[in-house]
């Protein structure tokens, strides 16, 4: 099969055809291309998606040093390089990030569900032993009560990050086994 992208109708062969497909980071191997090409675009229509992407793609893509201002808030609140509003503005307003037009949004669900797993993993590393194996019991107990793979992985993901999320502002407590069993024992009567 062809891996032509786009026009699925052509038949005929596209006349110049590089060797190779284009590489950004081909002779450069810096930790800004690798953090350039680790950048998921999302929370913007699918246009400036596909603007951001190709940005990317062909080195263009420049990340921002400081954040910059918002142009609805104010605040220095936007972090993604192209935009003109923080996200919690454009979430309120309903439209783009990078355009300000009403569109809808490319959620970051959507895509990519392998980076969300990665981003789980790299958090649940990042946790103290005991909360790890308290979030393991969750899981399985979790895997036990749904039944194999029927229920929708993306919203268990969900439920795992909010899980996530209360082990980690839970105030530390101390885990004890009880002894209740032992007194049972002295209930002997002579
Ligand atoms: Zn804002
Ligand atoms: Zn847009």
């Amino acid at each position: 099969m062809s891996c032509q992208r786009g026009n699925v109708k052509r038949t005929r062969p596209q006349k110049y055809k590089n060797k190779t497909a284009f590489k950004n980071d081909l002779h450069d191997t810096s930790s800004k291309i690798k953090q350039v090409n680790n950048i998921e675009i999302v929370n913007v229509c699918v246009k400036c998606k596909t603007i951001l992407e190709w940005k990317i793609k062909y080195k263009k893509y420049k990340l921002l040093k400081a954040p910059k201002k918002c142009t609805k808030c104010e605040q220095k609140t936007v972090k993604n390089a192209y935009h003109m509003m923080c996200i919690p503005c454009a979430e309120m307003q309903k439209v783009c990030p990078k355009c300000g037009k009403v569109e809808e949004i490319v959620k970051k669900n959507e895509f990519d569900q392998g980076k969300m797993d990665t981003q789980l993993q790299k958090l649940i590393r990042d946790l103290p032993e005991r909360k790890r194996r308290t979030f393991f019991r969750y899981i399985s107990q979790n895997e036990k009560t749904s039944g194999k793979e029927a229920r929708n992985t993306e919203d268990t993901k969900e439920e795992m990050m909010e899980k996530f999320k209360s082990l980690n502002l839970e105030p530390e407590e101390e885990e004890y086994t009880s002894g209740d069993e032992s007194d049972n024992m002295s209930e002997h009567s002579y």
